[in-house]
């Protein structure tokens, strides 16, 4: 098969990270006889620095005509000053909703011997496996606003707004998603007391029924953010609007711990978008140090979910559990003292691992 992606580097400790992973990508093509091109591009603060464009017509086009596009990190302290549709951010929001990429996917997994990088006791984040299913392109961040009056006497408004249809498209996605795993999926909403959960609601369970064999449950956003950190393991795929997200996924990624290890997909538009959750770390960029596991986790799901390669994909997460089972840390997953590795050597360790399963396909 083609794999044919574009990957975005970016800025700070974006480029080392996604060359690990595109690293690992090699691995796998070969091993599995695939063929991979990949286009570079830029984007954030190297596109600005390149050409005064955050998102340069060049990188859309490659993108748009790419299988799949693995972004490293945006963002920089050299960049903040500048006005906010010149912001290395904006051009990653841009690039969002060119690719319409309206279902956010955010894993948290707490790794075997990796419980103490929670903050929670061993006992109750042991066995995490959640999906959280997001609303990337509706609701409040995307409905009318407006700020009116004179200074001391005004009013802002912001509106959460959401149709059928986009209900539909993103609780299909959650359901597909719940049935390739545990067949169970929680919609998180305020039904108690908004309209457009109410909605929310009537228009999930009328998708699950098409979905007989998904056990699905609700939840309001409340309860579920205490289930969170009280009982992390009763969750399967969560289903929820853009900003219940927004705030239920970054709180599931610090249950389980370190940012250096999370990815995330966007999907469900024309072409997917890969990224490793955090930012670009200035304070670390350059030093060869960064964790790179988020983005080589992110490269696996672009084969996942992209390419429908799910063995492919399924082979970077093992090696990357036992990488990290046989104790090997970069510094940000180390414990005082322990001996620590660089981005590369991390990359090159998962790299031979998935080799060696490839050789052995027993493994
Ligand atoms: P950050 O995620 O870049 O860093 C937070 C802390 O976590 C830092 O101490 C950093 O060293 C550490 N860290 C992050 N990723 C790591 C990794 N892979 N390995 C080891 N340590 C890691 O968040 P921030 O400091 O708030 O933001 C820095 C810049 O990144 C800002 O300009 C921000 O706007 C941008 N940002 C971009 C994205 C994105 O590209 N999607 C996301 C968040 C922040």
């Amino acid at each position: 098969m083609l794999i044919n992606i574009t990957t975005l580097p970016g800025d700070g400790i974006g480029p080392e990270v996604t060359e690990q992973a595109v690293h690992v990508l090699h691995v796998i093509a070969d091993g599995f006889g695939h063929q991979l091109k990949v286009t570079e591009k830029n984007i954030g603060g190297a596109a600005l620095v390149a050409s005064n464009d955050p998102l340069p017509p060049d990188t859309i086009q490659s993108c748009l005509a790419s299988g799949a596009v693995l972004l490293g990190a945006v963002g920089g302290p050299a960049f903040d000053s500048y006005p906010a549709k010149l912001r290395p951010e904006a051009g990653l929001l841009r690039l969002r909703s060119e690719l319409d990429v309206f279902a956010n996917l955010r894993p948290a997994i707490c790794l075997e011997g990796l419980e103490s990088l929670s903050p929670l006791r061993a006992e109750i984040v042991r066995g995490t496996d959640v999906l959280i299913v997001r609303e990337l392109l509706g609701g409040l961040y995307f409905g009318e606003r407006s700020t009116k009056g004179d200074s001391g006497r005004r009013r802002a408004v912001d509106t959460m707004a959401y149709s059928e249809a986009e209900i539909e498209r993103i609780a299909r996605v959650a359901f597909e998603l719940a049935r390739h795993r545990k067949n169970k999926l929680t919609s998180v909403d305020k039904a108690n007391v908004l309209d457009s959960s109410r909605l929310w609601r009537e228009v999930v369970n009328r998708v699950s029924r098409e979905f007989p064999e998904v056990q699905l449950s609700h939840m309001y956003v409340d309860s579920a953010a205490m289930a969170l950190v009280s009982r992390p393991t009763q969750f399967d795929v969560i289903l929820t609007e853009n900003m219940f997200g927004d705030i239920l996924s970054d709180q599931a990624g610090a249950v389980v711990g370190s940012l250096g290890l999370l990815p995330s997909a966007s999907i469900g538009g024309k072409v997917g978008l890969y990224e490793p959750i955090h930012g670009s770390a200035p304070d670390i960029a350059g030093q060869g140090i960064a964790n790179p596991l988020g983005a080589i986790l992110s490269a696996a799901m672009l084969l996942r979910h992209s390419f429908q390669l799910e063995v492919e994909a399924a082979s970077i997460e093992a090696a990357v559990r036992e990488v990290l089972a046989e104790g090997h840390r970069s510094r940000d997953l180390a414990a005082k003292g322990q001996r620590t590795v660089t981005t590369s050597e991390m990359g090159e360790l998962v790299s031979g691992r998935v080799r060696e399963r490839i050789q052995t396909p027993a493994n």
